[in-house]
């Protein structure tokens, strides 16, 4: 039923258990929902040992909702808002905040560079009208990992909020709320922690969302008024995807059983060796340098070649022997990219690589 292997960024390829937990219906506003709900914010907060600081808002939608939603509620009209930005996921946050009015900045990186603490640091002191900071953990657009903890000193020395994307590392790439300082931590349902599409949460800090009342322009779009509501009854305020917060409480169990984030990110880490050096055997470079590379999805080079190697018919060639790859989503470089995530291991990766060289010689 399900022999198609995603190498994506989310929608991944995910359990048989995950996807069976979505096999019963659920009452929203049945007891038994509002403890599954219970369950997914006390886990989700726990991923992060954010339990005693923040409180967890799940959000319908997908990870871009939330973000919306987190920058609606947190980023006051009279505040602003600097963007760090080394990809799209950055240049996304700088496009929600524009659209909704509020002032911001972005501060820029080339694709292929981590964010620096120092410029962060140094533009903080440049304009003290800065209020809030939005980083993306990993740069889904290249792979490439910021440096969280640098940035999060910086932010916090300097008496501002820091909004972190953590969309495509959380459940992975550890997150210790207890020492690094973060105001909101953005994810969603369907990368890391494997589960299917339709949510998006944060993890913000009580104190901070206690003081957001009425500042969203947004209804729906409201992390205030979300949180209120499930601190009221249980509660979601509208109608939740139920099957999917049921695939996410299972995913979530499935983490723990696994170890965590740590077994998490060394099963990842393994495949994304094999993946590495693998290519490498057959001739595709990566993007990054290999100091940069998260290991959560992999930026490639088309090799150069006569006749050159086209991604749509690399594609089909790869889909038709099971495996789904991704495209570049770089301006300057022909690219692809092959997540590292999902319920897959390193024999996984053995196939793809066999596959990956009929496809070459086949496109
Ligand atoms: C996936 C992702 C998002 C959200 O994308 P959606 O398509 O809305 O789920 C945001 N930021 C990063 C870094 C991502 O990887």
């Amino acid at each position: 039923m399900n022999d198609q292997i995603l190498l994506t960024p989310g929608p991944l390829t995910t359990r048989i258990e995950t996807r069976q937990a979505m096999l019963r219906d659920w009452g929203s506003r049945d007891p038994a929902f509002i403890a599954l709900t219970a369950e997914l914010r006390a886990r989700l907060l726990a991923v992060a040992q954010g339990g005693p600081t923040h409180a967890c808002v799940p959000l319908q939608g997908s990870g871009t909702f939330v973000v919306e939603a987190a920058v609606a509620t947190l980023v006051r009209p009279g505040d602003k808002l600097l963007v760090l930005a080394n990809g799209a996921y950055g240049e996304r946050i700088a496009a929600i905040a524009r659209r909704m009015g509020r002032p911001v900045e972005a501060l820029r990186w080339p694709e292929n560079r981590p964010v620096e603490a120092r410029r962060v640091a140094e533009a903080l002191r440049a304009d003290p009208g800065l209020t809030h900071v939005a980083l993306v953990h990993c740069e889904t657009t290249t792979g490439l990992l910021n440096p969280l903890a640098e940035v999060a000193e910086a932010v916090a020395g300097a008496g501002r909020h820091l909004l972190l994307d953590a969309m495509s590392s959380f459940g992975a790439i550890g997150i210790d709320l207890r020492s690094v300082p973060v105001t909101a931590v953005m994810a969603s349902s369907n990368k890391c922690l494997e589960g299917v599409p339709g949510i998006g949460f944060a993890l913000v800090e009580q104190a901070a969302l206690a003081r957001c009342a009425g500042v969203s322009p947004s209804v729906s779009l409201d992390l205030h008024d979300q949180w209120r509501g499930f601190e009221k009854d249980g509660q979601w305020r509208f109608t939740p995807p139920v099957q999917v917060a049921a695939a996410l409480a299972e995913a979530l169990r499935r983490l723990e059983a696994e170890g965590g984030p740590p077994a998490r990110l060394a099963r990842y880490a393994e495949n994304c060796r094999t993946l590495l050096s693998g290519m490498r055997r057959l001739g595709f470079e990566p993007y990054l340098e290999e100091a940069w590379q998260a290991p959560i999805i992999v930026t490639f080079r088309m090799p150069d070649r006569r006749p050159p190697l086209r991604f749509a018919s690399f594609y089909d060639a790869l889909a038709a022997r099971g495996f789904l790859i991704y495209p570049g989503k770089l301006t300057q470089a022909e690219t692809f990219r092959i997540g590292c995530i999902g319920a897959l291991d390193r024999h996984d990766f053995d196939r793809l690589l066999v596959a990956v060289a009929e496809a070459a010689r086949a496109a």
